[in-house]
């Protein structure tokens, strides 16, 4: 069972050792610790390879929803010693930063941000509405900081028409027009 449910959560480089499911709150727990074999450890300030393990500890983070369940997954890292900064978090790739979200949690936030205000998402994900602003800023951030959708731009008609405008007959629109029209860019 332990198998499956790694395949289902599908970190690379972990697998799940223990499971519990609250059937009544609907919420699943999944343990996950390194595969053996996943022995390389990064410097989370510098992004060094080191060597020195200093403390293993748990972090609970939420992460996406497995069907009607809310999932926590409790991952168990690595405090390192880096030779050039001292001790420090191991960098992960499923759990990037110090928040108590996944990665791939951030992500669907974010993506839910561009389609609908950050409280609808809030109330979506129950999540405060700080939270979500929080999360989409890390995940702008994470993926080159622009918002897929551009603001609005103002254009001109003749600039839409791109030439074209005399043959425009509807909607009285001609050349030399001055409406202005809301377009994404
Ligand atoms: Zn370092």
């Amino acid at each position: 069972m332990q198998t499956d449910w790694t395949k289902v959560l599908g970190w690379p480089g972990y697998r799940v050792y223990a499971y519990q499911i609250e059937e009544a709150g609907r919420h699943l727990t999944l343990w996950v610790r390194r595969k053996r074999g996943n022995r390389k450890l990064t410097c989370s300030q510098c992004g060094r390879r080191v060597y020195d393990i200093h403390a293993v500890y748990d972090r609970r983070v939420r992460d996406l929803r497995c069907f009607e369940f809310e999932t926590s997954v409790v991952v168990e890292l690595y405090r390192v010693r880096c030779p050039h900064c001292g001790v420090k978090g191991e960098r992960s790739d499923q759990v990037p930063s110090k928040a108590p979200y996944s990665k791939r949690f951030e992500d669907s936030v974010g993506q839910a941000c561009e389609g609908a205000a950050a409280r609808q998402v809030a109330r979506r994900m129950h999540l405060a509405e700080s939270t979500v602003r929080a999360i989409d800023l890390r995940y702008l951030e994470r993926w080159g900081a622009r918002r897929r959708r551009p603001p609005l731009r103002h254009l001109g008609v003749d600039e839409i028409y791109k030439g074209k405008t005399r043959q425009i007959s509807h909607g009285g629109v001609q050349s030399g027009d001055s409406r202005a029209v809301m377009v994404w860019s």
